[in-house]
């Protein structure tokens, strides 16, 4: 038998079905070790879970009632259609855009949060559903040049930076960088790189050269106090854009890696973890939160932009948005192409180690020949 939660709930525009269950005493869990299992990968663990996240939840599970009650509402949520979860949504005033599965935890995050308000266990926070870890994110997608058959002896070499600043109080994009690239090794474009990306040779022939580039982008950055007012942290979609597109090419300009950009954001990961659908492509994940795809796909500001669209609906929906990959040395894992990337997954208690501490420098750099 569960305890009552204490505390009123009047402030909260519960649905009846669900306040009636919130406030029986006599409710029995259902399917509680999945619920409370689906608790802890969606929204405590960026990137699966430690043995020590794993403990700490077991224990925070029996250690208040508040904790069965949720498990029960998951599971009951888990039942609904789409149509049901609608019918809760708009009774809550919240939003009814997205997918099955987005709109289920969007359900559950808001009883979720509201059930541990109540209960005393986590402080009502005012307006902020929105859970600040970063005062902005920097969104980055790399294009780079390409021939139609992958193959990992051609040297791929950025073309395009685009870089799109999301302020997370706001949840507003408030500025975007774009510079084309000139690429040294292949300086001419494959017609099958501009048909996929739209970047024309005219482009990249009157573009700086990278390391011009990053410069540029790091005075952008200096500007705007990222990294000293305020914190940030890069966000991209999959592992390749600083895994490998960055990496290789500072090998050829024959720079230093930019500290700041060592550890990352893979927001693919986040929603599969968040929503509980899987890795999914970028306009798969566009269409499950209930938009269009804007722009062209594989333009990079456009495809960061629509990064952008999933960081902002990820925020309202709750996520936590932390650090989830970093860079590494060797053990390179390869891409289907044969190309190589160097990341690993960052954990939950990685991320608390270094979190506030990780502090981006931006380096004089000397002009280069590529
Ligand atoms: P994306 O961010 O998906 O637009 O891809 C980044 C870069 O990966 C592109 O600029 C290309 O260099 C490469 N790329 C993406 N898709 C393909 C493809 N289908 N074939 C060859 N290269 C690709
Ligand atoms: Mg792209």
């Amino acid at each position: 038998m569960l305890h009552r939660v204490e505390g009123s709930f009047n402030m909260f525009a519960y649905s009846d079905e669900i306040k009636e269950m919130i406030r029986t005493d006599t409710i029995e869990p259902q399917n509680e070790n999945k619920t409370v299992e689906e608790e802890k990968t969606d929204s405590e663990v960026a990137d699966g879970a430690t043995d020590e996240e794993t403990k700490e939840l077991k224990e925070r599970e029996y250690s208040h009632p508040v904790y069965k009650q949720i498990a029960f509402l998951n599971g009951k949520i888990n039942s609904y259609s789409k149509a049901e979860l609608i019918k809760n949504l708009k009774m809550l005033k919240l939003d009814t855009d997205g997918s099955r599965s987005v709109l289920a935890k969007r359900l559950k995050t808001f009883y979720k949060k509201t059930m541990l308000n109540v209960s005393g266990i986590q402080e009502q926070n005012g307006s902020s559903k929105i859970r600040i870890l970063f005062d902005f994110y920097v969104i980055i997608d790399y294009e780079a040049t390409c021939e139609l058959l992958r193959n990992s002896d051609f040297k791929q070499e950025i073309i395009e930076f685009p870089a799109v600043l999301l302020n997370c109080q706001k949840g507003e994009v408030q500025d975007e960088f774009r510079s084309y690239c000139r690429p040294v090794l292949n300086p001419l474009l494959t017609e099958f790189c501009t048909e996929l990306t739209g970047i024309t040779q005219n482009d990249v022939d009157t573009a700086p050269l990278f390391t011009e580039v990053l410069t540029s982008f790091e005075e952008w950055l200096q500007k705007k106090k990222l990294g000293t007012k305020y914190s940030f942290a890069i966000v991209t979609d999959g592992p390749w854009d600083m895994g490998h597109f960055l990496k290789s090419q500072c090998a050829l300009s024959n720079i230093e890696f930019p500290t700041y950009c060592k550890y990352w954001i893979n927001i693919r990961k986040t929603f599969s973890n968040f929503y509980n659908t899987g890795k999914l492509p970028l306009s798969t994940m566009i269409q499950l939160i209930g938009r269009e795809f804007q722009g062209r796909a594989h333009s990079g500001l456009d495809d960061a932009r629509n990064i952008a669209f999933i960081v902002q609906r990820l925020l309202k929906d709750g996520a936590r948005i932390i650090f989830n990959e970093k860079l590494v040395e060797g053990n390179a894992r390869r891409r289907d192409d044969g190309n190589p990337f160097f990341s690993a997954p960052v954990h939950n208690t990685e991320f608390k180690a270094i979190q506030g501490k990780f502090r981006p420098n931006f380096p004089q750099r000397k002009s280069s020949k590529i």
